[in-house]
């Protein structure tokens, strides 16, 4: 008898190209489960999701694409996963109405990802970007997904959806599984600025699966450094159990760059390497110039590959409309059933 598979749920949204931290903090762990025979997975390009910022109209027709060839290149495999459109299925905002009666705007108001998009566009702030987390939810319930594998950013969500599963299952006899959070490479993708997170909506944060050698060297290079030598303290971090590095350089400076360039090197060449260098930063001093050149490299021999199959993608125009097609059909399925079942214990189902 084959065992019923667990339903795996992510996106993507369709804000421009994919960069590292998506990369690490999402793709990583949507091939993982891909490739693991137990799970059922689909990965949708959240368009809805992306107009809850402002954005060019011309842009964001080429960006929905974007996100779909950059799935292709990087491994996800229409024949095992399911990569459709989530404005494709409209039984995501029927959903996400229904679900945002169980949780308060209170509770929206306070989420670190809300506040942030508040300070980055003070202008925009709009029921969509409240309604965001919610419509989160609706995402991976509808699919009554188990595993959701996104970045560390997105964890404040996971939480969030799996409170909406909770209530929903005691107030109305939903049978919603509570999702889980899944994340391979742990925290977040750092800024190259030094700042935060990696983010495709702050400028020179970021370096994109589609970037050539020169453009990565260029923005390696940028990453802002101190004088190479001095000592790393650790912190307790405030909000979560691991710990915080902080590098201070021999004239007291405190260099968020180089923690920074600490962590991709981490991520690129390994925990190893970091350790030798951080020796080195306590003792002799680094030399960043040489550091950033071979880091730079490594980066590009990960990419090429990707760029590669994604040049060739680019020209089967057919080959991918049918696969959206295929794919938002397969998606719509399982979403039909589940709003069916939704409505039914809310007593919305048309009275026959
Ligand atoms: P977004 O582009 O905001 O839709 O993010 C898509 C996925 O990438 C989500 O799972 C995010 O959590 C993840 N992600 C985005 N930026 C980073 C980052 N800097 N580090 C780790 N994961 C990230």
């Amino acid at each position: 008898m084959s065992k019923i598979k667990q339903r795996v749920l992510s996106g993507i949204r369709a804000t421009g190209h994919l960069h590292l931290g998506n990369y690490f903090g999402a793709i990583k762990g949507m091939l993982a489960l891909q490739e693991d025979a137990n799970f059922e997975t689909f990965y949708m390009v959240a368009d809805a999701h992306a107009i809850t910022t402002p954005y060019k109209v011309e842009e964001f027709r080429l960006s929905r694409l974007n996100v779909i060839l950059d799935y292709l290149a990087v491994g996800l495999d229409p024949e095992k996963s399911v990569l459709f459109f989530q404005s494709a299925v409209p039984q995501h905002f029927e959903l996400a109405f229904y679900l945002s009666t169980l949780i308060s705007v209170a509770k929206m108001q306070h989420l670190p990802t809300f506040k942030d998009k508040v300070k980055q566009h003070p202008e925009n702030v709009t029921m969509a970007l409240l309604n965001y987390p919610v419509l989160m939810a609706a995402d991976i319930l509808l699919y009554k997904a188990n595993q959701v594998p996104v970045g560390a950013d997105q964890k404040p969500h996971i939480e969030v959806a799996r409170e909406i599963a909770r209530k929903c299952n005691n107030l109305y006899g939903t049978k919603f599984p509570l999702p889980n959070f899944f994340n391979l490479s742990g925290e977040y993708v750092p800024s190259l600025t030094g700042e935060g997170k990696m983010s495709k909506t702050v400028v020179g944060s970021y370096i994109n699966l589609s970037d050539d050698l020169k453009t990565i060297e260029k923005k390696v290079a940028k990453i802002p450094t101190d004088s190479g030598k001095g000592e790393i303290r650790e912190l307790e971090a405030e909000s979560d159990q691991h710990q915080d590095i902080v590098y201070i350089d021999d004239s007291g400076q405190t260099s968020k760059g180089v923690k920074s360039l600490m962590s991709l090197i981490e991520l690129f060449v390994g925990q190893e390497k970091r350790k030798e260098y951080e020796a080195e930063y306590k003792k002799d001093g680094l030399r960043y110039a040489v550091i950033k050149k071979n880091l730079a490299k490594l980066i590009y021999e990960e990419l090429l590959p990707i760029q590669e199959r994604r040049r060739e993608l680019a020209k089967r125009t057919d080959y991918l409309a049918n696969i959206i097609e295929d794919a938002n059909q397969k998606a719509r399925n399982v979403a039909e059933q589940t709003i069916a079942e939704v409505k039914e214990k809310f007593a919305l189902s048309i009275v026959t």
